[in-house]
């Protein structure tokens, strides 16, 4: 009693420091009070601190910054080394970016590991409410991981939070460079933070590739052992692969199914002719059978 009447007001507390700050004045209402508990555990388990700001809101989940906890692990090793470069400042929209100026990349490698107290993660947050969960219940079936899974919408959103970190680990242990799973709390997933001092690593879209042919060699050796790990990203395009530092990370695994999905097959044809297609406006001399055949080749 003494204990709860403690953490009540511990609690409150938090959701007050995360209402308070700047960024979240927006967000906080889109957080109902069972997301705030979710955010809560992951701070008293350790894995977050304090909120950043929000890299991205989309239609079913925000993603945000916050500091690393202490249970939070250091930034995942590298699984496939890519001599391809990312070129930031090339973005014709010159929105934030004032070009190369003010980077200094010969100095970038050479920084000392950050420091925990500095260490960042990025935290997806699912809107159960908002979330168009009709949609997500196909991405469940026939997936045996999470078979009786029912059509509750909580569920349904926690469900998938739940295929999210797994679907990261799967392909980490497959030899994917994806972002570090680090913890998993409801409808929200704290994962390892892709950035440099300039912020988040840029995606496919928004960089000038150097190298076309080698990030495509590259993007259809991490699908074909994404596939013989028995996964099928399912919305893989130039919007969800990130360049970091030389390499290329796939990012948002959400929707992944396994390839004994009945959608498997027709997931499979999209993120190939997306890719393809992506990488023939690059000028790489691809098609999206080609591919395919690659990726799922013995
Ligand atoms: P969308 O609907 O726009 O595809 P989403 O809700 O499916 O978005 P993600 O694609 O996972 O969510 O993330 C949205 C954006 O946030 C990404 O395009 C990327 O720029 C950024 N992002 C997500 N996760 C990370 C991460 N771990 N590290 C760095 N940036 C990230
Ligand atoms: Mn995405």
């Amino acid at each position: 009693d003494r204990i709860a009447r403690r953490r009540d007001r511990e609690f409150s507390e938090f959701r007050k420091r995360i209402k308070d700050t700047e960024q979240f004045k927006v967000e906080a209402s889109v957080f109902d009070d069972a997301t705030f508990a979710a955010l809560y555990k992951l701070v008293q388990d350790g894995y977050i601190d304090a909120f950043g700001a929000p890299i991205s809101t989309g239609k079913e989940a925000n993603v945000y910054t916050a500091l690393a906890g202490s249970e939070s692990p250091d930034a995942g090793g590298a699984d496939l080394t890519v001599d391809t470069d990312g070129d930031e400042g090339s973005d014709d929209t010159g929105s934030d970016d004032t070009g190369g100026d003010e980077r200094d990349r010969s100095t970038s490698d050479d920084q000392p590991p950050t420091p925990d107290a500095e260490r960042e993660v990025a935290v997806k947050v699912y809107r159960i409410n908002a979330s168009d969960f009709k949609d997500m219940r196909g991405y469940l079936d026939g997936d045996p991981r999470f078979e009786g899974i029912g059509s509750d919408k909580k569920k349904v959103v926690t469900a998938w939070v739940r295929k999210e970190f797994a679907n990261l680990r799967r392909a980490r242990e497959a030899g994917v460079r994806v972002p570090e799973p680090i913890a998993v709390e409801r409808n929200v997933l704290v994962m390892e933070y892709i950035a440099t001092e300039a912020g988040r690593a840029k995606r496919l879209n928004e960089v000038h590739i150097e190298n076309p042919e080698t990030a495509f060699e590259v993007l259809r050796e991490y699908m074909r052992r994404l596939h013989r790990a028995g996964l099928v990203h399912g919305d893989l395009s130039e919007y969800n692969v990130v360049f970091h530092e030389g390499q290329l990370v796939v990012i948002d695994l959400g929707q992944a199914v396994t390839t004994h999905s009945p959608n498997a097959e027709d997931f499979l044809r999209r993120d190939c002719t997306n890719v393809a297609n992506f990488f023939a406006s690059q000028g790489v001399e691809v098609t999206s059978d080609g591919l395919y055949e690659f990726v799922t080749a013995e």
